[in-house]
């Protein structure tokens, strides 16, 4: 990469992501992947049999069984979403999974509670540990990688599988989406899910043995959970129209569901990571992959989220506060944490970890068509 900053002309993604490449236009390769790949095997309008078909599937998965399927509900927009539509719309009989990394708002909370009682589903509730929760977050922030999410993004994760394969459950429904999430955050931010990298940050930062802390490795959950025990993932919310607005609208309606100021905002540690961390301490506005994809799909204008890009992810104050409360969670003084954020960074190379692994099962899996993503 050269020093010049370059942002897309035709999204907001910029050389914040060291790997973007534009083409003579100054259009960014995520728009190409989505122009190439996403748009045209996205079809919300011919989605209607495509979806039929997998219902059918789903039911007959789970025939004689008390639930045919499984959802992760975080209070989140899409996951609470996916679960009302699964249930009143498509007839099925989920299993919900609710994670609780002990970090979650009110608000998101409530959100779980309305969906659950008003659509009287049964609930599995995983409560990690605090004392694992906060000893392996810890040595991620001393680890100084920009991906700090990656504890409670792996427990939830883990946590819906191995609860899937638990209860002999085949399917697991996602509310991931094309309509949302088609714009993968840089690889550079967000190195994946990875448990040879997180075993190797707590085992040099951290101070306890995790011994119930929700984990699930690529070999467990990519072939064994897959090819062995048959597990299934799949995104229903990219076979039905889905506009962030009319969801929202709908929800509010039927639950009294409440919104959040932004996407992922549902839990204090994220909020802070994704709107003060990330962006002060790495320069990455995870804002720019929500705010692209949704221009690629009509539903923002690149001039507002320019607009939006302007002002910081969330209110300074609040960030501050979020950030006292942080540190007290963490047993430590505000200098001790403002340390950590002044600390060298470093990325997910300073330490072992399964990336060429990873990349390469990916590579094979798209070889094969399996998946779908823009991967460089
Ligand atoms: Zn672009």
């Amino acid at each position: 990469m050269s020093g010049k900053y370059q942002v897309c002309k035709n999204c907001v993604m910029d050389t914040t992501d060291p790997e973007i490449k534009f083409d003579e236009n100054g259009r960014c390769d995520y728009c190409d992947n989505y122009y190439n790949r996403i748009q045209p095997s996205w079809d919300p309008k011919g989605g209607e049999q495509k979806l039929q078909e997998l219902v059918k599937k789903i039911k007959a998965s789970g025939k004689g069984k008390k639930y045919d399927c499984i959802i992760g509900l975080s209070g989140g927009v899409d996951s609470s979403y996916l679960t009302y539509y699964s249930k009143e719309k498509l007839g099925l009989r989920p299993l919900l999974l609710s994670v609780d990394t002990c970090w979650n708002l009110n608000v998101a909370n409530a959100n779980t509670e309305r969906i659950v009682s008003k659509l009287n589903l049964d609930v599995e509730r995983i409560t990690v540990d605090w004392e694992e929760m906060k000893d392996l977050q810890i040595a991620f922030l001393k680890s100084q990688v920009p991906y700090q999410d990656l504890t409670q993004d792996h427990a939830i994760f883990a946590g819906l599988y191995n609860s899937a394969v638990k209860y002999g459950i085949k399917y697991v429904l996602t509310g991931a989406n094309f309509s949302m999430e088609g714009v993968k955050p840089p690889y550079e931010w967000v190195y994946i899910n990875d448990i040879r990298l997180i075993k190797s940050i707590h085992k040099k930062y951290g101070t306890r043995p995790l011994k119930t802390f929700p984990m699930a490795g690529m070999l467990k959950y990519r072939l064994y959970y897959r090819y062995i025990k048959g597990m299934k993932i799949v995104h229903p919310l990219n076979l039905i129209p889905y506009k962030k607005d009319d969801v929202l609208k709908e929800l509010e309606e039927k639950f009294g569901w409440e919104k959040y100021e932004n996407k992922h905002y549902e839990n204090i540690f994220t909020r802070f990571y994704e709107g003060y961390w990330l962006p002060k301490k790495f320069g990455y506005d995870k804002r720019k992959c929500y705010y692209s994809i949704m221009i690629l799909n009509g539903q923002m204008t690149r001039e507002k989220a320019l607009e939006m890009l302007e002002k910081p992810p969330y209110d300074e104050n609040q960030a501050l506060k979020d950030m006292e409360y942080i540190a007290e969670r963490f047993g430590m003084s505000k200098d001790e944490f403002l340390q950590l954020m002044n600390g060298e960074n470093k990325t997910y190379r300073d330490y072992k970890n399964s990336a060429f692994l990873l990349k390469s099962a990916i590579r094979f899996a798209m070889f094969v068509g399996m998946e779908k993503r823009n991967f460089r």
